[in-house]
């Protein structure tokens, strides 16, 4: 059994048909997804725990993606924080840097990603970590702004291994998803292969990066089972293997 460790359930892609999806995922022998809040607006947040607490396997994350860390002010970060006491409530993000696409300037990133490190701190919660062309700064915050207690997941990871290696160091885990399928894909494979299956999660991103054979098409939580598969392959080892570790590391981090 797998776990999709970070899919967007709760987006208007699924609407009317997320009972269809979760019992899809079900039967590709998916036994439990997290429902990432925080891409879009506040009201991902809100959604994501109301899937969660309408399904049993269903766990929620509460944060603001760091292409609108703009607008984060004072009432949402309150307002994060409130919702941050649900019980379902698994981990605080997703939240990051962004350097690639630049949707809020870097600075108020910075400023923001900091904020939610500090409210991972004060609620005991781990992290879900997005970060794309900023390693350095990601690292650099995890570090200064984590107190050394931080724990969390750098999610669908597409750095090299050196960036691989400083967030490992930091006691993080390293998520892929269906990019390790694509064909151009074969130095982040290589990524795949030099770490330790006990440090690697496994997610979809849905509705985004639909692993091959299904690329182009809506993505959806069952898929994950393509990013297993692509990573039993490069290591050797049964998709069973990948599916017994990885949902062990998923539990140990996250606690469900
Ligand atoms: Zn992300
Ligand atoms: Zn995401």
């Amino acid at each position: 059994m797998l776990i999709d460790s970070h899919a967007h359930i709760q987006g208007k892609e699924y609407a009317g048909e997320v009972e269809a999806v979760i019992a899809r995922a079900r039967e590709a022998g998916v036994e439990k997804i997290i429902a990432v809040g925080g891409a879009g607006d506040m009201s991902s947040n809100t959604e994501a725990i109301s899937l969660a607490k309408t399904f049993p396997d269903i766990y929620a994350t509460v944060g603001m993606h760091p292409h609108d860390a703009k607008d984060v002010g004072t009432d949402e970060l309150k307002k994060l924080k409130e919702l941050a006491a649900d019980p379902k409530v698994i981990a605080v993000g997703e939240t990051g840097l962004d350097y690639y696409y630049d949707h809020s300037p870097r600075e108020v990133q910075r400023r923001v990603f900091a904020e939610f490190i500090h409210l991972a701190q004060e609620t005991g919660l781990p992290i879900v970590v997005h970060e794309r062309d900023a390693a350095q700064d990601v690292a650099d915050l995890l570090r200064t702004e984590g107190g050394g207690t931080l724990r969390g997941v750098i999610h669908c990871f597409t750095g090299n291994y050196e960036a691989a290696c400083a967030y490992l160091e930091l006691g993080f885990y390293i998520s892929f998803t269906g990019i390790i399928t694509f064909k151009n894909a074969e130095p982040l494979r290589e990524v795949v292969r030099r770490l330790p299956l006990e440090r690697i999660f496994v997610e979809t991103d849905s509705p985004y990066l639909t692993p091959v054979p299904h690329r182009g098409r809506r993505n959806e939580p069952a898929y994950v089972r393509y990013v297993g598969e692509t990573i039993a392959k490069i290591k050797c080892v049964s998709l069973e293997e990948v599916a017994r570790v990885t949902t062990q590391n998923v539990r140990e981090l996250f606690g469900v």
